[in-house]
Formats: C-alpha cells, structure tokens, sequence
C-alpha cells in the first residue's frame, strides 16, 4: 500500500503527506475529483496514516494500530474501530446514516488517540442530510479528523465547503492508468470512468471471466458466423460463472456492448437483416437484460440497451 502504489497527482500526495508529518492537515478535508482520480485511495491512505502510531508521513503498516487494518479470513478488509467509513452502497447517503455517523463522533476513541470519518462521495447526502453533517463540522470534536470526497462540490452547502480544506485532483494519464488497471485497452477504461466501476474491488477471478468474455466480443460484432461461435461461447461462459459473480462482470462487459452497440447499432437499423447470429445475440441480450437492470439505476444506460436490443428483434 501507500500512495506511491497509485499513479497520479503526485504535487497533492506530496503536500498530503508533509502535512500528516507535521501535523498540520486540516481537520475537514475534501478531496476534489473526477471518478479516476484516486481520491478513495489518497482519503483511506491518509485516514491509515493518521490513525498509525507512528506519525510519520505515511502509515507505516506495521504497528498495533496498523495492523487494525488487516483482512478478515475471507480476505475482505478490516475497519479500525476508530474509523468510520461513510460509503454505503446506492445514490443516497441518507441521514439517518449521518445520524449514526454523529453518534459514532460524538464517543472517545477506543485505542487510537484520534478518529477518522472518511465520506465517500459526500455529494450522496442531500440539503438535510448536509445540514445535520454540518453540525459536528460547527463544532468540531478536538480528536476527529473527516476526510470527504466528492465528483460535484457544486452540489455541496457552501457552510460545509467553508469549513473544509479543498483538494482538487486531476485524472493521471492515460497510459499510467491503463498500466496501473492492467487493461487491455482504452475502451475499458471509458467503462471504469463513465460508469464509475471500481476496477482494484474487482476479485481476480472476475476479472479472468471478463478478459474471457471480451476475447468474444470482437468476433461477435463482427457478424457472420463467427459471431454465433462467439455469442454461444458468451453463453457457455457465462451460465458456467456464478451469478453473484457474473452479475459485475456483465455489467461491465454490456457496458462493453453498448459502447460497441452504439456505433453499430445504426447500421443493423438501416439494413434491418435477420441472420442467424443476431437471434443468438438477441437471445444473450434478453437474458443480461435483467442482471443488467437489477445492477445498473442509469436510465440513459438503460435505454441505450432496449435500444440495442430492439435492434436484434
Ligand atoms: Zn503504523
């Protein structure tokens, strides 16, 4: 771990970390920036430094209170009990979290001197919710640091932006995010940005089905008879995965799809032709469809897809 293990913003990383060294990092701290900016990574990576014992410029992960940050036997990691991560799943932070979140601030920390509150996305909380935030932030608890990150300050109460130290994050380059993800391409990429998929909290074998299931797409947008091959070789693959598992790894192949399905789907309209390939398709299509809709609330998303579809009917 540490910062050097992402790519990018170096200048704020820097700044971050003699910061944390001299004790001087703001209590309330946003971080600033687009979904591929790392700023989940820089705020846990910051909230461990300042939890470690050690007070150096970065955690030094191997400490008692370091070491809080482990996995648990099925490998998924460890929340320090003085750590509060504010990230739950969906659109909405809603406020009887925040409500919890304020009363897990409001106790004494158990075995760290400090506490950390890291908000994910803080722009999930909507006017109320803000304002009931904006409380502690009015008065602040000596040993609470918060760190917050958001995609859109401007949907931010300017009160809570007042009392906060802004950190504006750029997206690294395009080749050191590629090397970084291990992508095989910028398509992917597009993917992990638009969609805002994060890629590090996809397990390995997930990823394996994925690279699998891409190796299929080339030749089944290709038409033809080798786009039958490939759609029943997606199926095979896809009925021999998990559901659970799967269910990730679709989302981001028929994000996959309908980037390709965009461009192509103008011209399947214009000739209207019903090849064998496309019932198979059509078929493939119907059955993600719903895994689809379960995993993915975007609507333009979703009309894209029966538009999509429609065009194999
Ligand atoms: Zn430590």
């Amino acid at each position: 771990m540490g910062y050097g293990s992402f790519p990018g913003n170096e200048k704020v990383k820097e700044l971050l970390k003699k910061m944390t060294l001299s004790q001087t990092l703001p209590q309330a701290l946003l971080l600033k920036g687009e979904r591929l900016t790392f700023k989940e990574e820089i705020a846990q990576e910051l909230a461990r430094a300042l939890l470690c014992s050690q007070g150096a410029e970065e955690a030094c992960g191997v400490c008692p209170l370091c070491r809080l940050f482990g996995r648990d036997e099925e490998g998924r990691p460890l929340t320090p009990p003085d750590m509060l991560i504010l990230d739950p799943p969906g659109d909405l932070i809603k406020i009887d979290e925040v409500r919890e979140a304020i009363r897990f601030i409001g106790a004494h920390p158990m075995v760290a001197p400090k506490k950390v509150v890291v908000i994910s996305d803080m722009d999930r909380m909507n006017q109320e919710a803000q304002n009931a935030f904006l409380k502690v932030l009015e008065e602040p608890h000596p040993y609470v640091n918060y760190i917050m990150t958001t995609g859109r300050i401007d949907t931010l109460l300017p009160t809570i932006l007042s009392r906060s130290q802004v950190f504006s994050l750029q997206e690294p380059k395009e080749r050191d995010l590629l090397d970084y993800f291990g992508l095989p391409g910028r398509e992917e990429l597009v993917l992990l940005r638009e969609r805002g998929l994060r890629w590090s909290e996809i397990p390995e074998g997930e990823k394996i089905l994925f690279s699998r299931m891409r190796e299929c797409m080339d030749p089944l947008f290709a038409g033809g008879r080798g786009s039958a091959v490939a759609a029943v070789k997606l199926k095979e693959l896809w009925e021999e995965a998990g559901r659970e598992e799967s269910k990730r790894v679709l989302r981001l192949l028929l994000s996959l799809a309908m980037e390709r399905g965009r461009s192509l789907l103008a011209e399947v309209v214009k000739e209207r032709g019903k090849e064998p390939w496309q019932r198979e398709v059509r078929e493939l299509l119907l059955k993600t469809e719903a895994i689809y809709r379960e995993s993915f609330s975007n609507a333009s998303a979703e009309v894209l897809l029966a538009a999509f579809l429609s065009s194999f009917l």
